[in-house]
């Protein structure tokens, strides 16, 4: 493939143009907002979109609105020609510097997005007052002018990113927000762009924050849940380190921020601290909800044959997307609305209740356990299936349905976009010449008529090509996601290796 120059563009009524061909060339548009000074927390983010997107778009702007008075602004690293070049090896299509009087910062008395008090005064933002404000207020202008499909943050700024989740729920933008695992040094030391700011002594001792985070966490695995001994944990390691002057250690909910005196679903645990003139933030998540596991993969990699028996050992719950989608195609099907009425199943879709168990499907209260079975549900499903409205509704009712953890999925995306957090992913597969020799098996077993080989790898090679290249649900390994290459291995094997997987995650 041809490899383009990274386009930069100054001006939002250049990007948004640049962007509306890239809307009409079809795919999604993967974001990441930067204040710049690039490294490989960026890094990560900017890889990450880069998978799971058709385009991708990083923009750089170190934000006036969210620096205080005595803050850093002005001294904020600048290094655009080095940040032009990663954004350049990685594939990056847009780099977006805007114009500060472009973005409308300059303005006397600018609308300002205020995101709730009680997410902002605890944490960061009891020593930082406006400044999420002011970040909340760049990202919804930057996340207007992009629209992106998805735009990707990093778990580092952890009150940052559940102020914006908050942000986009509130006020109804069409953009999915990824949390990207925090990146650091061997040390063990939280990547910023701040550490250049970091004396040689100082730099020898930050990595006792993570090291008291560390200790607290694992801590909580043994069992505590008490907020009082998981702070203490890490106040006693950092008191080891004279250097660190603490901010603050505080345990919140990971989601309203906050302050919580006992663990019981995901707590967030975060630092701030200071190490001579730099402030440095870093944090764990403590989660008590068992892990979710998303399996991708090709059609024919044995996804789902896999997915119950791995379900079935773990006892995990088996969240079968298929039948939802095939609830809402029987729906459809026994309602007044056209199969290709987009707008009218997403509607019904909204309405309907669908109850997905290990023993029956129930669409509100009816059982269609057998009925979404029949050759006509599985003839329509997929063009249903296809359709972007319904799938945002059916994504968020999954959403919902596994949120308390404990769960397996199996589908195309379901590591990239249904749980682009979940705490295991796999992508399962095999290569197209094995699939064809299962495939052949399989039709000399069933007594039909045998199928030229090379002509079967063939026809799946293309089928993968084509379920990677379609607009909707395209499939794409998540770029934390771990290969499983099933040739040579019997299916036992390959559940066996997944429960593996899965109990070293779950601890
Ligand atoms: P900044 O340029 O500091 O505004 O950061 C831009 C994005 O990169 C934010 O979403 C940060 O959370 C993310 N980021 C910064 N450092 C790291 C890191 N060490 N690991 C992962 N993400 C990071």
């Amino acid at each position: 493939m041809e490899v383009l120059p990274v386009r930069q563009f100054t001006a939002t009524a250049a990007l948004r143009c640049f962007l509306e061909q890239c809307r009409i060339n079809g795919g999604d548009i993967g974001f990441v907002p930067t204040m710049g000074a690039l490294h490989a927390g960026h890094r990560s983010l900017i890889e990450r979109a880069k998978q799971e997107n058709s385009w991708v778009v990083v923009s750089i702007f170190v934000n006036p609105l969210q620096f205080g008075p005595n803050e850093d602004f002005d001294q904020y690293p600048r290094t655009l020609a080095a940040d032009r070049a990663l954004c350049e090896q990685i594939g990056v299509d847009v780099i977006f510097t805007p114009a500060p009087d472009d973005l409308g910062v300059l303005a006397p008395s600018p609308t300002q997005v205020m995101p709730p008090a009680s997410m902002q005064s605890g944490l960061c933002g009891a020593s930082r007052p406006g400044h999420f404000d002011g970040v909340a207020t760049i990202v919804t202008k930057l996340l207007n002018i992009v629209q992106p499909t998805r735009a990707y943050f990093g778990q580092k700024d952890a009150q940052q990113l559940a102020i914006l989740q908050r942000v986009v729920q509130d006020l109804n933008i069409n953009t999915t927000l990824v949390p990207c695992p925090i990146v650091r040094e061997s040390s063990g030391l939280a990547l910023s762009s701040r550490n250049q700011y970091l004396s040689d002594a100082e730099k020898a001792q930050a990595p006792q924050i993570y090291a008291g985070l560390s200790a607290a966490e694992q801590l909580f695995r043994q069992g505590e849940r008490q907020s009082r001994k998981l702070i203490g944990q890490v106040e006693s390691q950092l008191a080891t380190a004279p250097k660190i002057v603490l901010e603050y250690v505080e345990l919140v909910d990971s989601e309203t921020l906050t302050p919580l005196s006992e663990v019981s679903k995901t707590g967030l645990l975060a630092v701030a601290a200071r190490l001579g003139k730099t402030r440095l933030i870093d944090n764990v998540l403590l989660r008590t909800r068992k892990p979710i596991v998303a399996i991708d993969g090709p059609a024919g990699a044995g996804k789902s044959s896999v997915t119950k028996m791995v379900a079935q050992q773990l006892g995990l719950f088996y969240l079968d997307t298929g039948a939802m989608y095939r609830s809402i195609t029987w729906l459809v099907m026994n309602s007044d609305v056209r199969l290709t009425d987009e707008p009218g199943i997403a509607e019904l879709a909204n309405q309907a209740t669908i109850e997905v168990t290990e023993t029956y499907v129930k669409v509100n209260d009816q059982d269609v356990t057998q009925a979404i079975r029949t050759p006509e549900v599985t003839a329509n499903v997929s063009a249903i299936a296809a359709q972007g409205a319904v799938r945002q509704v059916l994504v968020r009712q999954q959403q919902e349905a596994a949120a308390r953890g404990g769960v397996i999925l199996e589908g195309r995306d379901i590591g990239t976009h249904v749980f682009p957090d979940a705490e295991l992913k796999i992508f399962l597969t095999a290569t197209p010449a094995e699939r064809a020799r299962r495939r052949q098996k399989d039709l000399e077993r069933m007594g039909q008529p045998a199928e030229d080989l090379a002509a079967l790898e063939q026809s799946i090679a293309e089928r993968d090509a084509k379920d990677s290249n379609r607009l909707i649900a395209p499939l794409r390994k998540a770029s934390d996601a771990v290969e499983v290459v099933t040739d040579g291995m019997t299916i036992e094997q390959v559940v066996a290796k997944l429960v593996a997987m899965y109990r070293s995650v779950a601890g």
